[in-house]
């Protein structure tokens, strides 16, 4: 047993700060109260305890080959499969990629990162070297897998079924890049195998313009509409939403992640955070490819709180901005927890809806949830401020990942 006590406590689904103390066992939160110490006493007196973050959207495939690139075209860096990423990647040994993988989760769990949701190339084989390189690292992939047969102009759909059938034994569901490289029979094929074995299917949609431009142009639909239509959970970006778009991401209840540091680095803009926030959808946060953005979430986070104020010239709360890698990922599925409870039995949409979001597993700091969270130095009063504009490496003290517990850093009260 652990008990962390006297610090702030970052609660519940709205991140409400509150003074507690939290007993921790084999993994779990049993109580958060003002009362309990019990077993190991944790101080973190001057301290917030925040969850820990999910980071929704990651290629750490190709940390081996950071930085490189830059200023050539987003198509000329990573469209698979010919992009400077995938033939460089294709050139490392197994050992390599492993190590720049491994090097990548520990940057993250030293930023507060215990889960991240990864896109990985190169089929079971590159599912399977992820598992590796994750194996004694304290940190929670969620994988998503893919095969170069997806990428066929004229693909064999037999050839497809099985290689959807390999890499769902293997992994947490499925991620084909984007439409611009599949054909919407591949993408079908993809969302309707995940949704029948309770596994996830996610997919770039409206990244940049053009993009969207061009999917109109072939298919009378904008890369949103088809994503949707083809029964994705989950869509990475729509920086760059049209006509009916986020409305109708918000109607349907999807998973929508942005990634702004990404959109940044590849000249595409900035995702319409209002437009999202007003339509009540409850984005979750991403630092895509390791190649061209770090994976810390904080400096994400700090990017995209000064960018927005700056862009919208308004005000930003960050508390909205802290929800996106700790609370959102958990919202719906708290809420679609809460009116089963009452209503005593589940029907069909709600169960998808559950499906969708069961699958993120991320916990927020509650009674009776799993202990995921970190210890870090309050360094003003305002503690989601403290968290996004200034806490560096050296101010994370602990990060609890279920029953492993890391201390990266003494805790100086
Ligand atoms: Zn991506």
């Amino acid at each position: 047993m652990i008990t962390i006590i006297n610090g702030i406590v970052l609660s519940g689904t709205e991140l409400e700060p509150i003074k507690a103390n939290i007993l921790i066992d084999d993994g779990k939160i049993l109580e958060i109260s003002q009362e309990v110490a019990e077993g190991e006493i944790i101080d973190a007196t001057n301290c917030i305890v925040c969850p820990s973050f999910l980071n929704a959207h990651t290629h750490i495939g190709d940390s081996i080959i950071k930085d490189e690139g830059d200023g050539k075209s987003i198509e000329e860096i990573v469209k698979p499969p010919n992009g400077i990423k995938h033939l460089a990647i294709s050139n490392f040994s197994d050992e390599d990629l492993i190590l720049a993988m491994e090097n990548s989760m520990w940057e993250m769990l030293k930023t507060g990162t215990t889960h991240f949701i990864d896109y990985r190339e190169g089929g079971v084989k590159g599912v399977k070297l992820l598992k590796k390189a994750s194996k004694n690292i304290p940190i929670s992939p969620i994988i998503l897998g893919r095969d170069n047969i997806f990428f066929d102009e004229d693909p064999n759909l037999s050839k497809v079924k099985i290689a959807i059938r390999k890499l769902l034994k293997n992994c947490d569901g499925i991620a084909p890049s984007g439409f611009g490289e599949i054909t919407d029979e591949v993408a079908i094929l993809i969302a309707e195998k995940c949704e029948k074995q309770g596994k996830f299917s996610s997919i770039h949609a409206g990244e940049y313009e053009k993009l969207q431009q061009d999917s109109i142009f072939e298919f009378g639909k904008t890369e949103v509409e088809r994503a949707i239509e083809c029964g994705f959970d989950q869509l990475i970006h729509v920086t760059a939403p049209i006509k009916e778009d986020l409305d109708l991401i918000a109607k349907n209840n999807k998973n929508l992640v942005i990634c702004p540091g990404s959109n940044a680095m590849f000249s595409n803009g900035f995702p319409p955070f209002l437009n999202i926030l007003e339509r009540k959808i409850n984005p979750l946060i991403g630092t895509d490819n390791i190649m061209i953005n770090s994976p810390n979430i904080f400096r994400e986070l700090e990017y995209t709180l000064k960018s927005m104020r700056a862009l919208y010239k308004n005000f930003i709360d960050p508390q909205e901005l802290i929800k996106m890698p700790t609370s959102n990922p958990l919202l719906f599925n708290y809420f679609y927890k809460n009116q089963i409870d009452k209503n005593g039995d589940i029907d069909d949409d709600f169960n998808s809806l559950i499906k969708n979001n069961l699958n993120i597993n991320k916990s927020i700091i509650e009674e009776n949830s799993y202990c995921e969270l970190m210890i870090v130095k309050k360094i003003s009063k305002n503690p989601y401020l403290s968290l996004i504009n200034r806490t560096e490496k050296n101010d994370i003290f602990v990060i609890i990942n279920k029953d492993k517990v890391c201390n990266f850093n003494k805790i100086k009260n």
